[in-house]
C-alpha cells in the first residue's frame, strides 16, 4: 500500500458484500472519490466481510463491478476484513485487558423477555438510536470463575463493552469534527454520547469482530482523515469515538451525507433490487445519469 504524506487526505469507501450496491452506496462512493480527487487525496475502497454467515464472493465481484462502471477507481490491494482478523482480536484482548468487556449469553429472545417483563411492571426499558433495546447486562460484573465457568458452558456468547466503566475509563467529553450537517460542509464539534447504545457488542463466539470494532481499527490502520458515509451511521459515531479514545486510535473527520430514499420515501435496502445500481445498468442508465441522479443535479 502506497504510504500517504501525513498531510495527504485519505477516504475510504467501506461497503459489506452481503448484497447488491444500490443508489445509496453509489452516492457514498461518489462523494469519497471526489472529496479525495478534489482535495489531491487517496481513494480506498474496503470490503468489510467479518460477517461470513450474510456476505458472499458474487456480491464482492458485484461491487467492484458497480464501482468500475461508475468509472471509479480505487488503490489495490484492497483491505479484505476477513484477512485481518487477529487485528481485531488483538484489540479485544486489549480490551480485555482494560477490564471493559464481558462476556454475554443472553439470546435475543431472552433479552425480548427481560424487556417485556420489566415493560409489564410500568417500567421503561431504553433503547438505541436504532430503536433496539439496550442489554440488561446480567453478566456485567461476573467474578472471574463465573466468567471462566460461562465461557466453559458451551454456550454462544459475545464480548460486549461494559459502557458504564468504558465511559468512565475514556475519562472526559468526546466530541467529533462533523462536516455533513452544513450545505456549506463547514465543520461543526458534535457531543458523543456512547451510553445512548449500551453495552455493545464487540465480538461473537460466532463472529470474530463486530463492525463498531473493525471500522475503528481498520480506519485508524489504512490513516483514514476522512469517513465520509451515509446519515444511518451517525449515531454510531458516538461508539466509534469511544473505542478510538480507549485504544489511543487517531480521530478522522466525519462527514454523514443525507441518505437516498425510495419511491415510498423510505431508506432503500439491498434487498430491494429496482434502486440496485445493477438494475440501473440493466436498464440502459448511463453512469452519467445514475451520478446525476444521486447528486441531486436532474
Ligand atoms: N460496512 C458498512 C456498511 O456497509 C459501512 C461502514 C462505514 O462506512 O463506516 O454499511
Amino acid at each position: 500500500m502506497p504510504i500517504s504524506r501525513p498531510e495527504q487526505p485519505v477516504f475510504r469507501f467501506a461497503p459489506s458484500p452481503n448484497g447488491l450496491l444500490h443508489l445509496g452506496h453509489a452516492l457514498s462512493a461518489i462523494l469519497n472519490h471526489d472529496m479525495a480527487a478534489a482535495m489531491g487525496g487517496r481513494f480506498l475502497l474496503r470490503i468489510e466481510d467479518i460477517d461470513r454467515t450474510r456476505c458472499r464472493p458474487e456480491f464482492e465481484a458485484a461491487i467492484f463491478g458497480d464501482l468500475a462502471w461508475l468509472g471509479l477507481d480505487w488503490e489495490e490491494p484492497v483491505r479484505r476484513q476477513s484477512e485481518h482478523l487477529g487485528v481485531y482480536a488483538a484489540a479485544l484482548e486489549r480490551l480485555k485487558a482494560m477490564g471493559l468487556v464481558y462476556p454475554a449469553v443472553m439470546t435475543r429472545g431472552e433479552i425480548r423477555a427481560a424487556v417485556a417483563a420489566a415493560e409489564a411492571k410500568g417500567q421503561a426499558w431504553p433503547r438505541d438510536p436504532d430503536g433496539t433495546p439496550l442489554y440488561p447486562g446480567r453478566e456485567r460484573g461476573f467474578t472471574p470463575d463465573e466468567q471462566a465457568a460461562l465461557l466453559a458452558s458451551g454456550r454462544s456468547y459475545a464480548w460486549r463493552l461494559d459502557m458504564g466503566e468504558a465511559v468512565r475509563c475514556a475519562g472526559g467529553p468526546l466530541t467529533w469534527r462533523e462536516t455533513g450537517l452544513s450545505q456549506s460542509g463547514e465543520a461543526a464539534s458534535i457531543v458523543a454520547d456512547p451510553a445512548a447504545w449500551g453495552d455493545v457488542i464487540l465480538s461473537r463466539s460466532d463472529a470474530p469482530s463486530s463492525y463498531h470494532l473493525s471500522v475503528v481499527v481498520d480506519d485508524a490502520l489504512q490513516g483514514i482523515t476522512h469517513v465520509v458515509r451515509g446519515r444511518d451511521l451517525y449515531h454510531a459515531t458516538s461508539v466509534h469515538r469511544l473505542l478510538q479514545r480507549l485504544l489511543d486510535l487517531p480521530q478522522p473527520v466525519y462527514h454523514h451525507h443525507r441518505l437516498v430514499l425510495g419511491p415510498d420515501g423510505r431508506k432503500l435496502s439491498k434487498s430491494d433490487s429496482d434502486t440496485g445500481i445493477a438494475a440501473f445498468r440493466a436498464a440502459g442508465h448511463r453512469p452519467a445519469d445514475v451520478r446525476a441522479m444521486v447528486l441531486g443535479e436532474r
